[in-house]
């Protein structure tokens, strides 16, 4: 029989540069994990699209998601609902492969409570400092949504020690290099190579 995939939770503050470090690390050849796209409320950015960077979903199909328990985990976050889809993750996992998840702290949380031997990242900030310059420079946010966004990170930050590991996202490529470093070594250590 085929061993189940293994579950890899990046997660962090927002801002922080998760979704900038999973972009790098899916834009690399020697990837094998496969990327579980999020439901989100929130509207889209410029440039993204539906289906591909998220599933955009109104607040009513969203809260139908939950009520049908179509999510694994999900999380409301500064005014708007973000989930992982429970099929395509139970599925990918039993047909051997890796899935990697790129989700916010609440969200990480519910996912460790079902499934504790899941590999959880928590990616740090340099400093708190740099977390804002980052979220002010991105210019897509209010000076509203910035104070929220930073109060959460302070926050999150205290809870990277329920984590497995600790990477610093001090430079993208560097950041990338150890999270696949950690999937290799997590993949040995569970004599899976
Ligand atoms: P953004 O609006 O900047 O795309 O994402 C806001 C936050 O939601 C980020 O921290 C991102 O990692 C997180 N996020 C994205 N997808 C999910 C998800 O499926 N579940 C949870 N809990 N958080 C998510």
């Amino acid at each position: 029989m085929k061993e189940e995939g293994l579950l890899i939770v990046l997660s962090g503050p927002s801002g922080v540069g998760k979704g900038t470090v999973r972009k790098e690390i899916f834009s690399q050849p020697d990837i094998n994990f496969e990327y579980s796209i999020s439901m989100t409320t929130r509207l889209p950015r410029e440039g993204e699209v539906d289906g591909v960077d998220y599933f955009f979903k109104t607040k009513e199909e969203f809260e139908q998601l939950i009520a049908q328990d179509k999510l694994l985990e999900y999380a409301e976050y500064v005014g708007n609902y973000y989930g992982t889809p429970v099929d395509y993750v139970k599925q990918t996992l039993a047909s051997g492969k890796d899935v990697f998840l790129e989700i916010e702290v609440q969200g990480a949380k519910q996912v460790r409570e079902k499934f504790p031997e899941g590999l959880f990242i928590f990616l740090a900030p340099p400093s708190l400092s740099e977390l804002h310059s980052r979220i002010v420079n991105r210019g897509t946010e209010s000076d509203e949504l910035i104070r929220g966004r930073m109060e959460k990170a302070r926050k999150e930050i205290e809870m990277m020690n329920l984590y497995d590991y600790v990477v610093e996202n001090d430079q993208v490529e560097h950041a990338c290099e150890r999270i696949k470093a950690i999937v290799v070594a997590e993949h040995c250590r569970l004599n899976r190579v």
